[in-house]
């Protein structure tokens, strides 16, 4: 529960305890926060510019951020160095003609002067509208909808999954189509901001291109480094518009921290005592510019990311968090190839806690279809087809004994309906789970759909060259595509339908969106079927 200086008019505070009960008394904490808070500063130009957002939902309420930066860009973001009150409304009306709930928090400067608000005492499964005010400005609304109360009978759920936004790679057009979608959520799968600068396209398509945008820095390693990131990343309005929106779900991948990175360990062989620094600024800065709730403010190099959610009964999602606690990729990580240590026993994806705690939930589910919203590729696709096996390394797919467990405890309890989703490719992908994709079995044991990009790896094209062959070899795979795009679901208690959603051109703004096929699952049978 957070600890808000909470100050209702008579009228909502009424309100809200009827909505509530009595339990809502535990909302008004103690008045301290506010204390020594700059309540009416003066910004020199609208602290709004890095939008509003809202994540996290569930039956009674879901949280609501914004972060105060008058001049995003600049050191300090233009905010005076000490905390700023702002103030909240939540509307169950876009007019905001009836404010159910409002109140105040802190912007603190030791948060980069963000705001993660944890709403509580709404009603199921219905939007809501929030805005912030600090000053005499007013920020743009959002919208956001609570979740079903758990054992509802949902009969439907609709919702997006996206992310991989390298900006300097493609505009955010996605963005602005998947904002005009009525969504009850969007899923982030990762790769939010990415860490690096001036990766040149070539894209072979169209031959090589310059990159449409540019990252205002080299590669981040501090924490301002990162804000900015953040800050120029967020200051695109069709990814705000895609927040206002939508409540999300967010998890990272590498980019926000450092490409494939795992556990305590980057790519580069830094050591580990200062590798734990950067995460620690690059954690720090994530939580900052995430709608996540307050439990997932980072302690050193550590955030909890991973967790549940529930559509009633129709519907649970297991967000995961696969690096964090991962081992080390095998063979050098080197990209496309293999070695024996992909079959090393003493190796983990999730870690033991993590890996406990998914399969525990998948066992006691009452869920009709149990998501894995998770970031790298479950199956196991041969990616270079030849005399050898060969395997990307930093996908399940080269933790061969983790990758089992989890298989083999979905087939074993006879767990059914289970869908992967996932990001990470920069292609879409469908495919059916097998212990051993060489050697499928007669019946898959779950379905996994890969979501493409927003903007990283450019406009693409509607299959690469290399991918005919290896989808050729791999007959569990059905369907590949390397454009932009996203991923739209839509869950009945009969069918999970996934509609792959692409863009012509992510290069030049104003790119025209499509449906590039629709694929579905029918409940109790795992395999892809045209929808
Ligand atoms: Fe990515
Ligand atoms: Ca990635």
């Amino acid at each position: 529960m957070s600890r808000l200086l909470d100050e209702l008019d008579t009228v909502s505070r009424r309100r809200l305890l009827t909505l509530a009960g009595a339990g809502a008394a535990g909302l008004f904490a103690p008045p301290l926060l506010g204390r020594g808070a700059l309540a009416q500063p003066v910004f020199a130009d609208y602290p709004f510019q890095l939008g509003v957002a809202a994540g996290d939902p569930q039956p009674d309420g879901f949280v609501i951020w914004t972060r105060l930066a008058p001049e995003p860009l600049a050191l300090g973001h233009g905010m005076p160095s000490q905390p700023v009150r702002v103030e909240w409304e939540v509307a169950s009306d876009q007019n905001f003609a009836t404010v159910v709930r409002k109140g105040e928090a802190v912007a603190r400067p030791e948060l980069g002067h963000s705001v993660h608000v944890e709403l509580a005492g709404l009603q199921p499964a219905r939007p809501y509208w929030y805005r912030f005010m600090a000053g005499k400005e007013r920020s743009l609304s959002g919208r956001a909808a609570t979740t079903p109360l758990a054992g509802a009978d949902v009969q439907r759920v609709r919702f997006g999954v996206a992310g991989c936004q390298h900006y300097e790679q493609g505009l955010f057009t996605a963005y602005r189509k998947l904002a005009e979608e009525e969504l009850d959520f969007i899923f982030c799968y990762g790769d939010y901001i990415y860490e690096g600068r001036g990766s040149r396209l070539n894209n072979s398509a169209r031959g090589p291109s310059a990159n449409p945008r540019q990252y205002l820095d080299g590669e981040v390693y501090s924490l301002d480094d990162y804000r900015r990131r953040y800050a120029q990343t967020k200051m695109d309005p069709d990814l705000q518009a895609a927040h206002a929106a939508a409540a999300w779900f967010t998890i990272w991948d590498d980019h926000e921290i450092d490409n494939n990175w795992v556990s305590d360990l980057d790519q580069d062989g830094t050591p580990p005592a200062i590798f734990k620094l950067r995460q620690q600024s690059a954690m720090q800065a994530f939580y900052e510019n995430t709608p996540l709730r307050p439990s997932a403010l980072p302690s050193g190099p550590s955030l909890q990311l991973y967790r549940r959610a529930a559509f009633g009964r129709l519907l649970e999602l297991n967000f995961l968090d696969t690096r964090q606690h991962r081992s080390d990729q095998a063979c050098g990580d080197r990209w496309n190839t293999v070695c024996p240590d992909i079959e090393r026993a003493r190796t983990e994806v999730l870690g033991a806690r993590q890996e406990r705690w998914l399969l525990d939930g998948l066992s006691a589910s009452q869920a009709r279809w149990k998501a894995l919203a998770q970031q790298i590729m479950v199956m196991d696709l041969d990616r270079n087809p030849g005399p050898e096996y060969t395997a990307n390394l930093d996908s399940w797919a080269g933790y061969r004994a983790p990758r089992t467990r989890l298989l083999s405890h979905i087939r074993d309890r006879r767990i059914s309906d289970v869908v992967v989703l996932t990001g990470d490719e920069h292609q879409n992908f469908a495919g059916e789970l097998h212990l051993d994709g060489r050697n499928p079995g007669p019946r898959p044991i779950a379905t996994e759909f890969v979501a493409t990009s927003i903007s990283s790896a450019g406009d693409g094209q509607d299959q690469r060259p290399d991918m005919v062959r290896i989808q050729a070899a791999n007959p569990q795979l059905k369907f590949n595509n390397s454009q932009r795009g996203y991923l739209l679901c839509d869950v009945d208690r009969e069918r999970w339908r996934s509609e792959f959603k692409v863009l012509d051109r992510v290069s030049v703004p104003d790119g025209a969106l499509s449906t590039r096929i629709k694929l579905a699952v029918a409940a109790g049978d795992p395999r892809i079927v045209p929808a």
